[in-house]
């Protein structure tokens, strides 16, 4: 079958195997040339199949060895339809991990269950015995909670007023005015039931009472602060709602799992292309100038950069971790640069359709974008047949 980029919106619905193999590849080379990260000997990734979460997955396993074992909600191909770009990422994580003679395991369904839950409690014990660290990493629009039956959406909307900023189709290079409606209670209370603490602190209980948590391990889930640009509709919005509340787990699980010498943290990270940041409107064109600002300052950050910053000086440095005042891990630190910021916001005021890719990293969002599903990465004859069914080895 011939693979060719599908687009929807800010979506692409096809997604190339050898190129999310070479994607992986690179992050998993990306490691390997750097020192080896001491921490982690089995570590439990949730949300482990983009983004934040494989990059987390990728430097556990080849920055410190470990074995681990990846939760993801992703789809295998059927019919026409290709894989999603998770799937075949996965796939050539394990069979690289197999390589390198790490043990691995996916698990592939709704970590929001109870019945994902149980499935990875089992594996743990049967495999790895304990797991030292939990990386929390999910994205997702909807959650259906394990007790209540109840399905929440999330939403990305601004509390109080309308917002209106600049916002970019990253397609076609148009500049305009993207207008949002203010989140009704009952939103802001739904998205906070997706992207909360809940299901994060619901991990950590049933790992706990199952006794497959080691009495010091360690757990982090990621955050977002960002600019002023985006405060009213990112940080002060429905969403920002959802990430004080993944904060404050953060905080209680850290006191519940410090009595046995076990730690909790959040980390916040630094904006990114990936499948989730695509989706929010404004962002995708902040990022694009971010991407300039740093990339002239030799600051530029991907996933795997970032995600080793994290592992090697913060989680794993050795010492106590640095933390901001509210407890937070900020490896968001060159994104939020008074002088990355001060030139943010200078090319931000005059950008318009007609200056974007002059005064923006436009072409180089869009290229990333295209490379999370594989695509545009300068090693594949995307003219050429490819085989869209694809196994992943070691797939519980
Ligand atoms: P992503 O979309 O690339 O990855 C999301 C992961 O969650 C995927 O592996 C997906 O399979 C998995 N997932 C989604 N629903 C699931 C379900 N029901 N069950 C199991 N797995 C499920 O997202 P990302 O951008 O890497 O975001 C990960 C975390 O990092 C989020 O908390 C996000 O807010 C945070 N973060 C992102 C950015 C950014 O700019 N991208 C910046 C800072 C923090």
């Amino acid at each position: 079958m011939i693979i060719q980029p599908k687009t929807r919106g800010f979506i692409c619905t096809t997604a190339h195997p050898d190129g999310c193999a070479i994607q992986v590849q690179r992050q998993v080379e990306y490691v390997k040339g750097k020192p080896a990260v001491k921490g982690t000997r089995n570590a439990l990734v949730i949300g482990a199949s983009t983004g934040y979460g494989l990059a987390s997955r990728i430097v556990a396993a080849f920055g410190a060895g470990a074995n681990t074992i990846g939760v993801y909600f992703d789809k295998a191909a059927e019919g026409a339809r290709t894989a999603s770009a998770g799937w075949y990422n996965s796939a050539a994580f394990e069979e690289a991990a197999s390589e390198a003679g790490l043990k691995s395991f996916s698990i592939v369904g709704d970590a929001f269950s109870d019945e994902i839950k149980d499935k990875t409690i089992a594996t743990i014990r049967e495999e790895l015995g304990q797991v030292d660290l939990v990386v929390y990493s999910v994205a997702s629009p909807r959650r259906t909670h394990p007790k209540t039956g109840e399905t929440f959406s999330s939403v990305i909307k601004p509390l109080g007023g309308t917002y209106t900023n600049k916002t970019v189709n990253f397609h076609t290079g148009e500049v305009s005015l993207a207008s949002i409606q203010p989140a009704t209670e009952d939103e802001v209370r739904q998205t906070v039931a997706v992207m909360g603490g809940e299901d994060w602190e619901m991990w950590i209980d049933a790992l706990r009472d199952a006794g497959v948590l080691t009495e010091d391990a360690t757990t982090v889930a990621y955050t977002y602060i960002g600019p002023e640009i985006t405060h009213a509709v990112y940080r002060e919005g429905t969403i920002g709602r959802a990430k004080e509340d993944l904060e404050a787990t953060g905080l209680r699980l850290n006191d519940r799992l410090s009595a046995t010498g076990g730690r909790a943290f959040v980390s916040v990270n630094k904006a990114l292309v990936t499948q989730s940041s695509s989706a929010i409107p404004v962002v995708p064109l902040y990022i694009s100038v971010l991407y300039k600002v740093m990339k002239e300052k030799g600051l530029h950050e991907g996933c795997i950069e970032q995600m080793y910053r994290l592992f090697s000086e913060r989680l794993y440095g050795g010492g106590e971790t640095a933390v901001d005042e509210k407890g937070r891990i900020r490896i968001d630190d060159w994104e939020m640069r008074p002088e990355i910021q001060a030139e943010v916001e200078q090319l931000w005021a005059a950008l318009s359709t007609e200056n974007v890719y002059a005064l923006s990293d436009l072409e180089g969002y869009r290229k990333e974008f295209f490379q999370l599903f594989g695509f545009e990465t300068g090693a594949v004859d995307y003219d050429a047949d490819a085989e869209p069914d694809v196994a992943i080895a070691n797939l519980r």
